[in-house]
C-alpha cells in the first residue's frame, strides 16, 4: 500500500536540493525547501526561477505552469516546518553524522508514517535509517544533476526499509516522470560504483601519461557512445566529491580499482576542484 503525498520537504537548497524542489513542485506537489540560513533556502529558489524561466523560453513549460510550480514552493530555515510533509528529502552535504543528525530530529518533526529518504551518492542508507524512529520508512533516492533534466532516480533499499515505503517512493519518482532503478544498500549502490571505477581509472590514465584528458575522454564518447567523458564528468561534480568517495568506496569494498590516484589528491589540495573551481582537468 503507498500513501499518497502532496506536501514534500526538502533538506538543503543546494545543487541537488534546489532540483529536487523542482521536480516535486513542477509535478504538482506544496514544496517547503528548507537551509540552516533563510537566504541559502531562497537562492535555491531563485536558481529553480532561473531553470523555469529557461524552460519558458525554450517552449518546454507554459508561464502558467511556472508560476504555478513557484506558487507551490515555500522557503524556510526552521526544520519543523516540514511537520505537514508526508515525504521529507535529505540533499544536505554528503557527512554521515549530520545526515544521522538530520533523520534523528526529522523523526522528532514528522509524523511517525512519514517517509524520510535521503539523495546520498554513496553513504550506507542502513547507517542513516538507523538514527531514525520507525526506520522502515526511510529510503534513498539517489537524484542525478541536473535534476529537472536527468531521467534516472535510484532507489536505495537499507536493510529496514519496508515494502511499502519503497512502493510508496516508487511511484512518487515516476510521477515526477523519472525512470527508477532499485538497489540494495550497498557501498556507492550501482550509479556511484561503477561511475567511481570509470574515474578513477581515467584519473590514472592522466597520471601515467597514457593519454591526454580530452583523448581519454574522446575514447569512452565516440567509442563507447557516452555522453561525456570520465575527466568532464569529474570536473563536473568536482574532484573533491568524487575524491571523497574513491576513498570511502576503497575503504568499504577494499578494490584497488577505487583507490584515489596521488594526482587526484594533489589537484584536490591546490584547489583545481572542477568546473566550480574554474580548473580541473579542463580550463573554464
Ligand atoms: P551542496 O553543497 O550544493 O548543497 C548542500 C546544501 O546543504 C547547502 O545549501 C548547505 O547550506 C546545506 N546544508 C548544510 N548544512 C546543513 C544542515 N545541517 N541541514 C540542512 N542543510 C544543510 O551539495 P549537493 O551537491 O547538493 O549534495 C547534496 C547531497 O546530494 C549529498 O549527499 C551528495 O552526495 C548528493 N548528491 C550530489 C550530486 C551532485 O552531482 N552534486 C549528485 C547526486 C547526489
Amino acid at each position: 500500500m503507498t500513501i499518497s503525498i502532496t506536501d514534500v520537504g526538502v533538506v538543503g537548497a543546494g545543487t541537488m536540493g534546489h532540483g529536487i524542489a523542482h521536480v516535486a513542485a513542477a509535478a504538482g506537489h506544496r514544496v517547503v525547501l528548507y537551509d540552516v540560513k533563510r537566504e541559502l533556502a531562497e537562492k535555491g529558489k531563485s536558481s529553480i526561477a532561473a531553470n523555469l524561466a529557461k524552460g519558458v523560453e525554450k517552449g518546454k513549460v507554459t508561464p502558467e505552469d511556472r508560476d504555478a510550480a513557484l506558487a507551490r514552493i515555500s522557503t524556510t530555515e526552521v526544520l519543523a516546518d516540514l511537520r505537514r510533509c508526508q515525504l521529507v528529502i535529505e540533499a544536505a552535504p554528503e557527512k554521515l553524522e549530520l545526515k544521522q543528525q538530520l533523520f534523528t530530529e526529522l523523526s522528532k518533526i514528522c509524523a511517525p508514517d512519514a517517509i524520510l529518504a535521503s539523495n546520498t551518492s554513496s553513504l550506507s542508507l542502513t547507517e542513516i535509517a538507523a538514527a531514525a524512529t520507525n526506520p522502515e520508512r526511510v529510503a534513498g533516492m539517489h537524484f542525478f544533476n541536473p535534476v529537472h533534466l536527468m531521467k534516472l532516480l535510484e532507489l536505495v533499499r537499507a536493510y529496514q526499509t519496508s515494502d511499502a515505503t519503497l512502493e510508496t517512493v516508487k511511484a512518487f519518482g515516476e510521477k515526477l516522470g523519472k525512470q527508477t532503478i532499485t538497489v540494495k544498500d550497498s557501498p556507492g549502490f550501482a550509479s556511484s560504483r561503477l561511475g567511481i571505477a570509470l574515474g578513477m581509472e581515467a584519473v590514472r590514465m592522466v597520471e601515467e601519461g597514457v593519454a591526454s584528458p580530452e583523448d581519454i575522454d574522446r575514447a569512452m564518447k565516440l567509442g563507447y557512445g557516452h555522453p561525456m567523458g570520465p575527466l568532464e564528468l569529474t570536473d563536473l561534480v568536482g574532484l573533491d566529491v568524487r575524491l571523497a568517495i574513491g576513498e570511502y568506496l576503497y575503504r568499504e569494498l577494499g578494490n584497488p580499482v577505487f583507490r584515489p590516484p596521488q594526482l587526484l589528491k594533489k589537484m584536490v589540495r591546490a584547489g583545481r576542484l572542477g568546473k566550480k573551481s574554474g580548473q580541473g582537468f579542463y580550463k573554464y
